[in-house]
């Protein structure tokens, strides 16, 4: 794509009908990854890479109220650099609603047999699950881009690359794959129709493809109840049900079943507590910044817990914003596709 081009949709290619209401500087998306009292070379690095891949120093996020897909523009994706600088340490769960959900529909709908893909695999917790009960080891590509990520997905028995699906290292594969499995991972990737019409060179008919992304109602509400943003270049679209399906019409693909991961105060108020203390580490000269500044250690995670949780009250008019919605507030969308 070109970036002087006027903002369209990435899905349905319409234009905006409404005005941008959000938008973020190179300098606001830097600090919200890399605070810039805590790591200042890092935070700068971050911001002028970020205004690299933006060919300018702002991006806008439009709702696109064709195929109800939120999007950033530019709408280009973060490189390995960006993440690198991003995110030095990265950790995964070991455990997800997606995860649950894609092997309980496995149980009624197997698999066909042959080759799965899987995109972001990171180090593994779900093929450790799909493995070998659904498919044989050696028949799993998982493509991440961690070496941490690789070396353990390697010692599974997976076969491991570090390249993007996009690459022509997978078209030994070609109309064979029986499964695609994209775990939070679609909201990071730019060109999706490239994208879909690789997936559909890559499968053979009939394939399962299975896709989870936040939620973006409850990104929403993070984003009007001073929690975290849903920050560009790491996240670049936002999903609803609506542009799921729109996402199938596209492919040629159908939607077999969509459903949000059902809500539990419990994660809710401790997540809500975490984000809410990092959002307000993003301003300089908060307590909660003023915290996260200094050495990274076992006092100062004491210290940022005490912060945060004294900051209960005021979060408690939030909760009682939930109340009534929660059942929407779920954090995952999960979606199961037959090609
Ligand atoms: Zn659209």
């Amino acid at each position: 794509m070109t970036l002087y081009e006027s903002p369209c949709c990435p899905l349905c290619r319409q234009p905006p009908d409404t005005p941008s209401a959000v938008s973020y500087s190179a300098a606001e998306a830097a600090q919200h990854f890399v605070l810039a009292e805590e790591y200042p070379q890092r935070h700068a690095e971050l911001r002028d890479h970020i205004t690299g891949l933006w060919s300018r120093n702002d991006c806008r996020m439009y709702a696109c109220r064709q195929c109800a897909l939120t999007y950033a523009w530019p709408f280009v994706a973060g490189d390995g650099h960006f993440y690198n600088l991003a995110y030095p340490y990265s950790a995964y769960p070991a455990q997800r609603w997606e995860f649950l959900r894609t092997l309980d529909s496995l149980r009624g709908a197997p698999l066909q047999p042959g080759p799965v893909l899987e995109i972001g695999s990171g180090f593994g917790y779900f093929l450790g699950q799909l493995a070998p009960d659904h498919v044989a080891a050696e028949q799993v590509i998982a493509l991440e881009y961690s070496d941490a990520g690789r070396a353990q997905l390697a010692a599974k028995g997976f076969q491991a690359m570090a390249c993007d699906v996009r690459s022509a290292s997978l078209d030994p594969w070609c109309g064979q794959l029986a499964a695609v499995f994209l775990f939070q991972v679609l909201e990071h990737m730019d060109d999706l129709h490239a994208l879909t019409s690789r997936l559909n060179e890559l499968t053979r008919p009939g394939a399962a493809i299975f896709v989870a992304v936040p939620n973006h109602d409850r990104t929403a509400f993070n984003e009007a109840h001073a929690s975290l943003c849903d920050m560009p270049p790491n996240h670049i679209s936002q999903w609803t049900p609506q542009a799921l399906q729109r996402l199938a019409d596209t492919a040629g693909w159908r939607l077999d079943r969509c459903e949000r991961e059902p809500f539990r105060w419990s994660a809710f108020m401790r997540g809500d507590l975490v984000y809410a203390h990092m959002r307000r580490a993003q301003t300089p000269g908060t307590l909660s910044n003023k915290v996260r500044s200094r050495p990274r250690s076992g006092a100062r995670q004491v210290a940022e817990a005490a912060v945060a949780l004294a900051a209960m009250p005021a979060r408690i008019p939030h909760w009682l914003a939930a109340v009534g919605r929660a059942r929407s507030l779920g954090n995952s969308l999960w979606v199961r596709y037959q090609r």
